[in-house]
């Protein structure tokens, strides 16, 4: 397995992959890997000649006071586990780097950004499809691998890479979650033991909205009423929103026809977690 660093490094890989007429399958990551991002790679390596990951804790996707600096790291670890699952070329770029002094373009998506963690978080999704896209421009990738744990991230990579022309398929996998539900998230490393305990309830109350669509309720509302009142059973869970929304405009709806999604943010304790679910009629 290769580690690269340098940006330059990495076009000139990428580049000498594809003249061997090799396809590239690529996993953009934060790092401190769990097996959420291990099935993304396990999958890209069964479609692609080459797999490529990123490790890079994106300072633009974070707002102030959020949880840049103690953003869990582990290096070492995960390059093992990388290794592991075969992955090819590992990319570790600097912060310095890829925002060099004088940098000031960014890709902005518009309308599907502004609901659900857009509302609390404004200019995430900016840092996201902008750091997104300096990668895919660096690591040329033919596919590129995301999880639908970060639904509205998925939605909003797939509206980019349309509407910019991006030769790349994007290929959106299933959450993984620990064998109680909790959906794996590097971020569950913050969890106390009673926090872990209490942070359970999304998922639990994600299964409760499931069993009552399933039951025929339709009324959005009404399903909402039930998943508030399971999160806030935990004192130590605050409900940032809890929403159901049409899976492909993310605007809220009222009477669920066909599809829809159910989308959580809820900090337990200082830990803001995310988990959806969407539903389908039959
Ligand atoms: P992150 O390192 O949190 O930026 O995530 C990198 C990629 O892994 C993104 O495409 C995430 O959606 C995906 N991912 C994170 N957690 C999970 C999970 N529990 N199941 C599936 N994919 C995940």
């Amino acid at each position: 397995m290769e580690v690269i660093a340098g940006v330059k490094q990495m076009q000139e890989r990428s580049q000498q992959l594809r003249a061997q007429r090799e396809t590239i399958a690529f996993v953009p990551t934060m790092g401190y890997l769990h097996e959420g991002h291990l099935s993304l790679m396990r999958e890209g390596r069964k479609r692609a000649d080459a797999l490529i990951i990123s490790i890079f804790v994106n300072p633009t996707q974070f707002g102030p006071g959020e949880d840049y600096e103690r953003y869990p790291r582990d290096m070492k670890r995960d390059l093992q586990l990388a290794q592991g699952v075969g992955v090819d070329i590992v990319f570790t770029p600097s912060v310095q780097e890829m925002y060099p002094q004088g940098f000031q373009t960014y890709v902005e998506v518009e309308k599907v950004t502004k609901n659900l963690c857009g509302i609390s978080r404004p200019h995430h999704f900016r840092g996201v499809t902008t750091v997104v896209t300096k990668l895919f421009n660096i690591v040329k990738p033919h596919l590129a691998l995301f999880g639908q744990k970060d639904y509205q991230q998925l939605v909003t990579i797939k509206r980019m890479v349309e509407d910019l022309n991006m030769d790349i398929e994007i290929i959106g996998l299933p959450t993984v979650r620990e064998p109680d539900g909790l959906a794996m998230s590097s971020r569950n490393a913050y969890l106390s033991p009673e926090e872990r305990r209490a942070a359970l309830s999304l998922y639990r109350s994600l299964c409760k909205g499931e069993e009552l669509f399933r039951q025929g309720t339709k009324d959005a509302k009404a399903i909402l009423r039930e998943i508030r009142k399971i999160i806030k059973a935990q004192k130590l869970a605050q409900i940032d929103y809890a929403k159901i929304c049409d899976p492909h405009t993310l605007e809220d709806i009222d009477e669920i026809e066909g599809e829809a999604l159910i989308a959580l943010a809820v900090k337990i304790g200082e830990t803001r977690l995310i988990d959806n679910v969407i539903l389908r009629e039959g």
